[in-house]
């Protein structure tokens, strides 16, 4: 009597079995892809140099309120601004742009009013969850998001964009989510909180490599 609707009623509730156990396929890989990664460990510390020239000089330095791990770091000879900004190793750029605001600081005009937060920066993945960031540049970073660099390649220049009080280089390296102690060729920085006012002199070894 009814038999013109019972098969139709039976394909609608078919495809409804199909729908759900598609959606659960997606909701399995969705966990495999993003949330399987997040929760395997760190690899292990790229060997990191210095994000400044092969043979030059900088003081590394912290002061209260700064945050632990942050370096501040200046040259110990000649003027800071517009020093090259260096990869301290081979990755990933995930961001290139303005961090906070520029205040009125732009390349035709570097000392005008202090901006906000970072100004014009670049972040670099690294792989392994390995991350550094580079801050206060007098222009806009000379690499972009999702370009592959080297380590050793110029990021951008030395400036004071962003709130800075003086022309700076601002680096952090990140493990995971966390921000830890810096390591340069090799060895800790011994930057590890803010506490007090603290300063390392290194010498950049982040030097091309050797032709053979
Ligand atoms: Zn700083």
């Amino acid at each position: 009597m009814t038999t013109g609707q019972r098969p139709g009623r039976r394909d609608r509730r078919r495809a409804v079995r199909v729908a759900l156990a598609v959606g659960a396929v997606a909701v399995l890989v969705a966990v495999a892809v993003v949330v399987v990664p997040l929760l395997l460990p760190p690899g292990p510390r790229p060997p990191f140099q210095l994000p400044v020239p092969c043979g030059e000089t900088w003081r590394l330095g912290t002061y209260p309120g700064h945050d632990d791990y942050d370096v501040d770091l200046f040259p110990t000879a000649g003027e800071a601004w517009g020093r090259p900004v260096l990869a301290s190793h081979a990755g990933t750029v995930t961001v290139a742009g303005i961090n906070g605001s520029l205040g009125g600081r732009t390349p035709d005009n570097p000392k005008g009013p202090r901006g906000r937060g970072g100004g014009y920066w670049v972040k670099i993945d690294h792989g392994g969850k390995w991350e550094t960031q580079y801050l206060h540049l007098l222009e806009p970073p000379l690499v972009r998001a999702g370009q592959r660099v080297t380590r050793g390649e110029q990021l951008g220049r030395v400036g004071s964009t962003g709130n800075s009080g003086a022309p700076h280089l601002h680096y952090e390296q990140h493990r995971g989510w966390e921000k830890v102690e810096t390591w340069f060729d090799g060895s800790p920085s011994g930057i590890t909180q803010d506490d007090t006012e603290y300063s390392v002199t290194l010498t950049s070894n982040n030097c091309p490599a050797v032709q053979r």
